[in-house]
């Protein structure tokens, strides 16, 4: 794994101190250098490291603004800085240690003690990532059916929430697709249920491929999916509802199952703007309700819901 380390100093001579005791330690495989803080800064930016080391005392661009700018910078805040300064003066490390610095080193700092400090809050640093990294992947997973991968009911209704609120509130479109497998039951029956779940992940899959980033697919019920499209009126959630029924039914599942030919879904529609949907619940039901009615006009069709 490659740690690097950042030394900001106006002094050449000093950071090729800094560095020459860090590089024995063999903690790091990378040195990023900066002779004042805006240039430390811009390399921070381009090349997040692992650890700063920095000198308060500097021409121009000192330490103190370096700490400052970082500040207004939260994605930067697990980068720990350690002040190396020449004075010896309680004032300056305390309004150091205020502006966000993690510890400082006196100069002329004994290189042991500098070793040490780095060493500390390089842990510290590689702890906090490893523990932001499993609680993203938590994040994912709280949000996720695990069978399809796609978002499950319980995030999806945030989704909705904040894109509904969005929609009204500027006027804009915003189209829910409500698709549900036809005769699932008799493929669970016929096949088997694994076999049944390998054909939600095939159905899934078709569900989100070639969807814009801003478009959302999730599991809302055992064989049953919804997806909303913002800034999508009518005649775009007709054609991507159109692709879906074409493509599932042109699924070749002769690798799943011998005993089913082909699958197909019913599709329900609802759009806005339409003045009668005040709720999520009213949105979604009307798209339930032309799914319902797509089912009893014979399945494997689209319906669009409008008001009779
Ligand atoms: P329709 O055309 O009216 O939608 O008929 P259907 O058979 O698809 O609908 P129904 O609601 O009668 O049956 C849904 C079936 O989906 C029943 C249930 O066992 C099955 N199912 C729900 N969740 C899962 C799952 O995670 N895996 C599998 N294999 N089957 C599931
Ligand atoms: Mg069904
Ligand atoms: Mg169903």
């Amino acid at each position: 794994m490659i740690h690097s380390v950042l030394i900001i100093d106006d002094s050449q001579q000093e950071r090729n101190e800094i560095k020459d005791v860090l590089e024995k330690t063999g903690l790091f495989d990378a040195f990023y250098e900066a002779s004042d803080g805006l240039k430390g800064f811009k390399i921070m930016l381009s090349n997040p490291p692992d650890l700063i080391v920095c000198d308060l005392i500097m021409p121009d661009f000192d330490g103190f603004k370096f700490l400052r700018l970082k500040r207004a910078r939260q994605d930067y805040d697990n980068i720990p800085v350690l002040i190396v300064t020449g004075r010896d003066d309680m004032n300056d490390k305390i309004r150091g240690l205020e502006e966000g610095a993690q510890d400082y080193v006196l100069k002329p700092f004994n290189p042991l003690e500098l070793v040490a400090r780095v060493k500390a809050h390089l842990r510290i640093k590689l702890l906090q990532d490893e523990l932001k990294q499993v609680n993203e992947k938590l994040e994912t997973l709280s949000n996720t059916d695990p069978l399809t991968e796609l978002f499950n009911r319980r995030y999806f209704f945030n989704i909705l929430e904040k894109e509904f609120e969005r929609t009204k509130r500027y006027n804009r479109a915003l189209s829910l697709l409500m698709v549900d497998i036809d005769f699932f039951k008799t493929v669970n029956d016929k096949c088997g249920h694994l076999t049944g779940d390998k054909v939600l992940t095939v159905v899934a899959r078709v569900l989100k491929t070639d969807l814009r980033k801003i478009d959302s697919c999730a599991r809302y019920g055992g064989e049953e999916f919804v997806i909303l499209l913002p800034e999508t009126d009518i005649n775009g959630a007709t054609s991507v509802g159109n692709r879906y029924l074409t493509e599932i039914r042109e699924q070749d599942l002769s690798d799943i199952c011998t005993k089913i030919k082909a699958i197909t879904v019913s599709v329900g529609v609802v759009c806005l703007p339409n003045d009668d949907i005040k709720t999520t619940d009213v949105f979604l039901k009307y798209a339930d309700d032309a799914l319902y009615t797509a089912k009893k006009q014979g399945r494997n069709k689209m319906v669009i819901y409008h008001k009779d």
